[in-house]
């Protein structure tokens, strides 16, 4: 029985997708050599000046209108100074004063109730060089350095780990359905700063809040949460409240702990000025109503598509929206005439598993919806079983052979005449059966179904046999 109310606030950081980094014409991307896409403003060389790459800003101010944000008249950019040896020019170039958007909110779906979620503000900024540490050294890679990264900050409007994370996954699918970012937590594309507080049931004054930051995933997002809510808890069941102080700590995976870092006092003052060398501009509506236009439909309202109008379960509606390429794999199943439940059930039992085992995404799935529509068009009209179907759906993705290939080895007679010929031979030869059966020993039916299967090798319409027999013996 919790005592406390929690509050938490999230400041979610997902790097965008563009060919060159925000302020420079360098390579972004993720997996190439260390230190090959760098260009002089990246190391911050004398006498080197940043050009803006506009295309993320578009993708910025995407992002924005689709938090239902306020976008500022003007757009220019701020310095944020300290000192690391991952931020080469000594300071981050970062939106302080008129973020890209403030003021938002979304909607997501947590566990069984919906909740609008308050943004606070979204914001455009450059990421630092990435570390890597080892025993006696530490490595730098400027690849990193100066990939465009927004960064969106809730309210604190969260109550739980549970929302937070439903909260994060929400946006990491919103990420992807904009085409904004890969948002891969793999690639380490998202990270997360996590405030917690805990306050009185029937209080209104929010708590003293501590920051955890840089956490790397969103099991440890809850873990740390958890965790943090509980240490709060017991020092203020016993009285001791005030040894929660405003800090910033860190996560440890090891311990499943949060351990302090510094003070509010050991705060860093970064000295926040107007970046001089990006000159402000007019961000005009004609653009922005020109964004607008590219707003995708969200993941939350597909699965009510999904639900309300071809009417899946919630259950296979949350699976599909997992991934945009699942939702638009189901969509264009529907849309050549599949039926949903059974485009649903492919989906979400096999695809998804053989995608799974194979380590693949969809983009690289060999049974595109056109040729899975093979297979279920011929279920549909009952030329071939289910269980056929499924095995010609291993086979042609086994041999990567489209499935018609498979279809007339596989092909149930369900022609009466020939279905006919096949069991009056079978009568025939097997007079003494047909007597014992007519004395009374009627489970030998199953008998006479078993010998069509093994004449026709499995491919008779077993419907069909059972009809023609019947009428035969009976
Ligand atoms: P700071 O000035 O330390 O950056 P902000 O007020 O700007 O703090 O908020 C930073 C983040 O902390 C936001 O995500 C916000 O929602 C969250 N936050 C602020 N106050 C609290 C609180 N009392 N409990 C939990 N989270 C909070
Ligand atoms: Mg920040």
């Amino acid at each position: 029985m919790p005592k406390y109310k929690a509050v938490i606030g999230l400041e979610m950081h997902c790097e965008v997708k563009s060919n060159s980094k925000v302020f420079s014409s360098a390579r972004n991307s993720y997996n190439d050599t260390p230190n090959a896409n760098i260009r002089p403003i990246d190391l911050a060389f004398p006498g080197t000046l940043p050009t803006l790459n506009l295309e993320c800003i578009r993708k910025a101010l995407l992002m924005s209108l689709i938090l239902n944000c306020k976008v500022p008249e003007y757009m220019y950019f701020d310095r944020k100074n300290y000192y690391y040896p991952d931020l080469p020019k000594g300071y981050q170039i970062t939106q302080m004063h008129d973020p890209v958007g403030v003021n938002g909110h979304i909607t997501i779906d947590v566990d069984g109730y919906s909740k609008d979620v308050l943004i606070h503000d979204i914001h455009l900024e450059e990421d630092s060089a990435s570390l890597d540490h080892y025993s006696t050294i530490s490595l730098i890679d400027y690849n990193r350095a100066g990939v465009p990264l927004l960064e969106l900050v809730t309210e604190p409007c969260l109550s739980s780990s549970k929302e937070a994370v439903a909260f994060l996954e929400y946006m990491r699918r919103v990420y992807q359905y904009a085409d904004i970012s890969e948002a891969d937590t793999k690639k380490g594309q998202i990270r997360c700063d996590v405030n917690v507080s805990i306050m009185d049931e029937d209080s209104t004054e929010l708590g003293t809040k501590v920051e955890i930051k840089n956490v790397n995933s969103f099991a440890n997002v809850a873990a740390a949460i958890d965790y943090e809510i509980k240490r709060q808890s017991e020092l203020k069941e016993a009285g001791r409240y005030d040894e929660v102080e405003q800090e910033t700590r860190r996560f440890d995976e090891e311990t499943g702990t949060t351990i302090r870092m510094r003070g509010k006092v050991d705060a860093i003052d970064y000295k926040y000025y107007v970046e001089p060398n990006i000159p402000k501009f007019k961000i005009e509506s004609a653009w922005l109503e020109k964004i607008k236009k590219d707003i995708p439909v969200l993941p939350r309202e597909r699965k009510k598509h999904h639900m309300d109008d071809l009417g899946l379960s919630e259950y296979d509606a949350n699976i599909i929206i997992k991934e945009k390429d699942y939702a638009d794999y189901f969509e264009k199943c529907v849309s050549l005439g599949m039926n949903p439940k059974v485009a649903a059930n492919y989906l979400t039992v096999q695809i998804i598993a053989y995608l799974n085992k194979e380590g693949i995404t969809l983009k690289d799935f060999y049974l595109i919806p056109e040729y899975l529509l093979e297979i279920t068009t011929e279920v549909d009209k009952e030329t071939i079983s289910s269980k056929q179907a499924k095995e010609i759906f291993n086979k042609s993705l086994e041999e990567k052979k489209e499935p018609k290939n498979y279809l007339s080895e596989n092909k149930q007679i369900s022609n009466e005449g020939e279905l006919e010929e096949i069991i009056n031979k079978i009568l025939e030869n097997n007079q003494e059966q047909i007597e014992e059966y007519k004395n009374g020993k009627t489970n030998l039916f199953q008998y006479f179904v078993g010998q069509v299967m093994k004449e026709t090798k499995g491919k008779a319409n077993p419907n069909m046999v059972r009809d023609i027999l019947n009428s035969k013996l009976n």
